[in-house]
This record gives structure tokens, sequence and C-alpha cells, in this order.
């Protein structure tokens, strides 16, 4: 692989000055950015980026000012407001900005709000998606998000509502009974209580879970568990946040599909997790 990554010969957007493009980093391996979000980096004045971003992608920014906007080492995070304004400011400098934002920025990451303050200040965007924890974490685990023998719908949940609880504002029975696979974010400080909620829902105490702790990074860790033992085996194992739990019967996969395990030499725990039978012969 080239080392300077150039850019497949094209027509690549201009980064403007006085524009402000709000881009997913993906969930941390840098290799998950997409090539949008490499063109930005290489032509921003400015970029502003959140916890969940790993500084090794500020690597390909050398020319521009970074700018830290979330909340780290017990440092008081910055405001959504003055975020969005701070864009809005750097723009009307006539800088060109790139916003960069963990995940996908419109998946639970504010990336709608920054987005509609920066229009109502006749400040012009452009929007690059980015791979979200949700999908691309969980397939570092080897658990697909949707497996045709497990589930045709899945839900994405907020574990944690802007006031920091367990949203009271979900109906959880509803979403318990809604899909097969629910990926929830923000939850393993509220894992206790959002089980329990799944539980007394009706979702089966042996159900398999996941947890998948900094997702595609070095410091990637997965949990195996049920949504009996999911709070406790959390409690037990120090997994911190960023997590995203998984509720569901595609976790199962996951013995079948654990690349990176695979990679290091483990062979695969269980050929047909979901007892579909025999592997199909090969033509
Ligand atoms: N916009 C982001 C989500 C932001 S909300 C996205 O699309 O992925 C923050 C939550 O995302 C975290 O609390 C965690 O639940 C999840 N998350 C983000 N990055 C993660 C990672 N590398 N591993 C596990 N979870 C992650």
């Amino acid at each position: 692989m080239n080392d300077s990554l150039s850019l497949p010969a094209g027509q690549w957007p201009d980064l403007q000055p006085g524009w402000v493009w709000l881009c997913g980093a993906g969930p941390g391996d840098p290799g998950l950015l997409t090539l949008h979000a490499l063109n930005a980096l290489r032509q921003a004045d400015v970029v502003i980026y959140d916890a969940l971003v790993q500084e090794d992608i500020l690597t390909w920014a050398p020319q521009a000012e970074h700018i830290y906007a979330g909340k780290r080492g017990g440092k008081p995070s910055a405001k959504q407001r003055d975020i969005s304004l701070t864009l809005v400011e750097l723009a009307q400098q006539g800088k060109r900005v790139l916003r960069l934002k963990g995940g996908d920025p419109f998946v639970f990451g504010r990336g709608g709000e920054e987005a509609q303050t920066l229009v109502q200040h006749n400040v012009p965007i452009r929007i690059i998606p980015g791979i979200s924890a949700g999908i691309g974490g969980l397939a570092y685990a080897g658990i697909p998000v949707t497996h045709r023998d497990v589930n045709q719908s899945v839900t994405f949940v907020t574990g944690h509502d802007q006031s920091g609880k367990t949203p009271t504002s979900l109906n959880w029975k509803a979403i318990a009974t809604g899909s097969q696979v629910l990926v929830i974010y923000m939850g393993i400080k509220h894992a206790a209580q959002i089980a329990q909620a799944l539980l007394d829902a009706g979702r089966p105490a042996d159900e398999p879970c996941a947890v998948v702790s900094s997702a595609t990074t070095k410091a990637q860790q997965v949990l195996e568990t049920t949504l009996a033992q999911m709070a406790t085996d959390i409690a037990d194992s120090g997994m911190e946040p960023p997590a995203i739990l998984c509720v569901g019967r595609s976790v199962l996969m996951r013995q079948v599909l654990d690349w990176q395990g695979m990679i290091a030499g483990n062979a695969p725990r269980n050929l047909d997790p979901l007892g579909r039978g025999r592997p199909a012969e090969a033509s």
C-alpha cells in the first residue's frame, strides 16, 4: 500500500473557504474512514473532532489546526451550542472547516443539530457519512447486524438521553417486541436497567447478548453473555465505554465468524451455531 494513500484520479469535491463539512470518522480503525473523509482531512484549515475520533486520523491533516471538542480526562465537555457556534464562527472567518465525529455524524451524534445551526446561519455544508459503531463495531466482533436466519429487522436504541438517564421516554416493551436484534448505543452504564426492562417485556433470560467496547481499535474487548447475566458480567469484566450492546441470536454467529480470533490463530468454536445443518458443498 502506498503510504501517501493517493486518492484515485477523479472529481473530488473541494472544501471551499467558508464551508463546513460534517464528517463521520467511523468507529476507530483509521482504515474505516471513507475516501471523502480523507479528501476532507487533506484540505481542511481546521479540524474539530470529538473524543471518539482516534487521534491517528488527524495525521492526515498536518496542515490543519486541530481543535478537541469532546470530554476526556475529567475536563468538562464543550457545550453543544458552543461547538455549533464555533463552527459558524470559523466558517465566517473564511476557514475550510472539517467537523469530524465518531461513527456516522447522523447516528446518535447530534450531527443533525450542528448541521441545522450551520444552515440557520447561512453556512454551506456537506455531509460525509461514516461507518456507525453499531454496524461496523459489531462486524469487527464477528456479529452480523442482520442475518437471514435470525432477523428481518434491527433496532438501534440509545441507552441514555440528554439527561444522562435511561430514556424513560422510550417504550421498552415496544422495542423488546419490535425486532429480533437490538443494538444499543451508550448503554453500558445502564445495562442493568436496560436488561431488566427487556426481561420485563418478555425477552428470554438466556437470550444471547454481546458487549463490544472500543470496537475496531487495538483496545477492542468483546463479552458474550446472556440478557440475565449481562449486567453482572459487564461489572466483572471491568469493561468501560464506549461500548455497543447487542441483544439477539445473531450474537451466536460470532462462534463461527470471529475473524479477528481466527487471524490470531484460534479455530472457529462452532461451524454451525444456528443449527442450519451441514455446510453447503462447494461446487
Ligand atoms: N455517531 C456514533 C455514535 C455516537 S454516540 C456512531 O455512529 O457510531 C456514542 C456511543 O457510540 C458510545 O457510547 C458507544 O455506545 C458507541 N460507540 C462509538 N464508538 C464506539 C466504539 N469504537 N466501540 C464501541 N462503541 C462505540
